[in-house]
């Protein structure tokens, strides 16, 4: 069978990572094996979730009844079910979901009468708490399948610590990327010099530790030194894997799910206030926004370094009319030529136009000139993939030190 669990979590505390550790070790204590620990993460653009919009989902032999009851009370022990926003769902099934449903959660929207069909379809057992809608991400979890997958170990913190300042040493943390990248990732950020993988939120993480492989996120974590952790539990998630990217070929972009799109450059990259980048891309028939928000450090002098002209891919999430971008593929980035007028030949400056069909004039000695000189703009960018720091990067987003989704490239094609 299968748990799901699902926005037991508010900005004030919990984790339902933490909430399914805690489950797994009372099914085990009841008998009941736990095959996998899956922490499913869902379209990060809904406007309901809290934080990184992560569900969990158990997979496990013995009795739903009893499932479904310790799933149901540790909920009830756990969840922050006093936070107006927190309305958590659980839903254990021993048959097969439709997978479609967890498809369109990460990628899209589903309602919660699509969830409550496909329990109802399916005989499952569910629970759903307040308004319910914990229940859409429950079902996804049940109804996942990760044709990629990695692995991320969780340290959770003692209840009496939780809300207070997270002991973890930062040179441990950097000492374990040193020594297991790129076989794990965004434990800390080089660039940019800070530790990403402790979080400053309220709830009972200490720190998780994400790679390719359980062993090697091991490996990692034994370096760490902090705090005693209370628990740990090691996850497989679809983070790292670009589930959430729609390949863009359809004319239509959706406000809020994120896409993978070929395009050519339309503008000379703006800088705006607060030091946010923003490139016009021609898209098909269409020109679209593509923006690099300040928290992506240096990210935007990869976006500041493109010119008209040049083919991209890119990705990011579709809002408000522009692409927020997690990536992107310079395909090609000729050198551009201008033409300027030429310098004069007793003084090395630069003549000026003197007047329409006049040719050119020395300001400094009067001489003339009639050919321009062609110039090539050197370009600081060369064709391959740029991402953002690990500081910025989404849950979902694939990482380039995993490689890129060769079949997700091969439905967009360069432009
Ligand atoms: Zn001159």
């Amino acid at each position: 069978m299968r748990i799901g669990i699902d926005d037991t979590d508010s900005p004030r505390g919990m984790c339902t990572t933490y909430l399914g550790a805690v489950l797994i070790r009372r099914l085990s204590r009841a008998g009941i094996a736990v095959r996998q620990a899956r922490l499913v993460r869902l379209n990060p653009n809904v406007p309901w979730k809290t934080r990184g919009n992560a569900a969990v989902c158990i997979e496990a032999a013995g009795s739903p009844r009893e499932a479904f009851r310790l799933a149901c009370s540790t909920v009830e022990e756990y969840a922050d079910l006093a936070h107006e926003h927190t309305h958590p769902g659980v839903v254990v099934s021993d048959e097969e979901l439709p997978s479609g449903f967890y498809q369109r959660a990460v990628q899209g929207f589903c309602t919660l009468p699509e969830a409550l069909e496909i329990i109802g379809n399916a005989g499952a057992l569910s629970k759903g708490y307040k308004k319910k809608m914990g229940l859409i991400g429950a079902t996804a979890a049940v109804s996942s399948y990760f044709d990629d997958a990695t692995y991320e170990i969780l340290a959770y913190r003692d209840r009496s610590c939780w809300g207070t300042p997270r002991l973890v040493e930062r040179e441990s943390l950097f000492a374990a990327d040193l020594h297991t990248y790129p076989h794990t990732w965004d434990t800390v950020d080089r660039e940019n010099g800070v530790v990403v993988c402790v979080p400053h939120t309220p709830d009972p993480v200490l720190f998780g530790i994400r790679g390719e492989r359980p062993g090697w996120v091991a490996l990692a974590r034994e370096e760490v030194i902090s705090e005693r952790p209370s628990l740990e539990q090691v996850w497989i998630t679809n983070q790292g894997t670009d589930a959430h990217l729609i390949p863009g070929i359809s004319p239509e972009l959706q406000e809020g799910c994120s896409y993978l799109l070929a395009g050519t450059v339309a503008s000379v990259p703006r800088t705006f206030k607060g030091g946010h980048v923003s490139v016009l891309m021609t898209w098909g028939n269409q020109s679209l926004t593509c923006m690099a928000y300040e928290p992506t450090k240096g990210f935007r002098e990869v976006v500041r370094a493109l010119l008209p002209g040049d083919r991209l891919r890119v990705a990011g999430s579709y809002k408000k009319g522009s692409i927020n971008l997690e990536k992107l593929q310079v395909l090609s980035a000729p050198e551009g030529a201008v033409c300027m007028p030429p310098v004069c030949e007793r003084c090395g400056k630069r003549m000026t136009s003197a007047g329409t069909m006049k040719g050119y004039k020395c300001r400094r000695c009067g001489g003339r000139g009639r050919e321009p000189e062609t110039v090539m703009i050197p370009r600081t960018i060369t064709p391959g993939w740029y991402e953002v720091p690990p500081t910025a990067r989404r849950h979902l987003a694939r990482p380039l030190c995993r490689g890129v989704r060769e079949d997700l490239l091969s439905l967009v094609p360069a432009p």
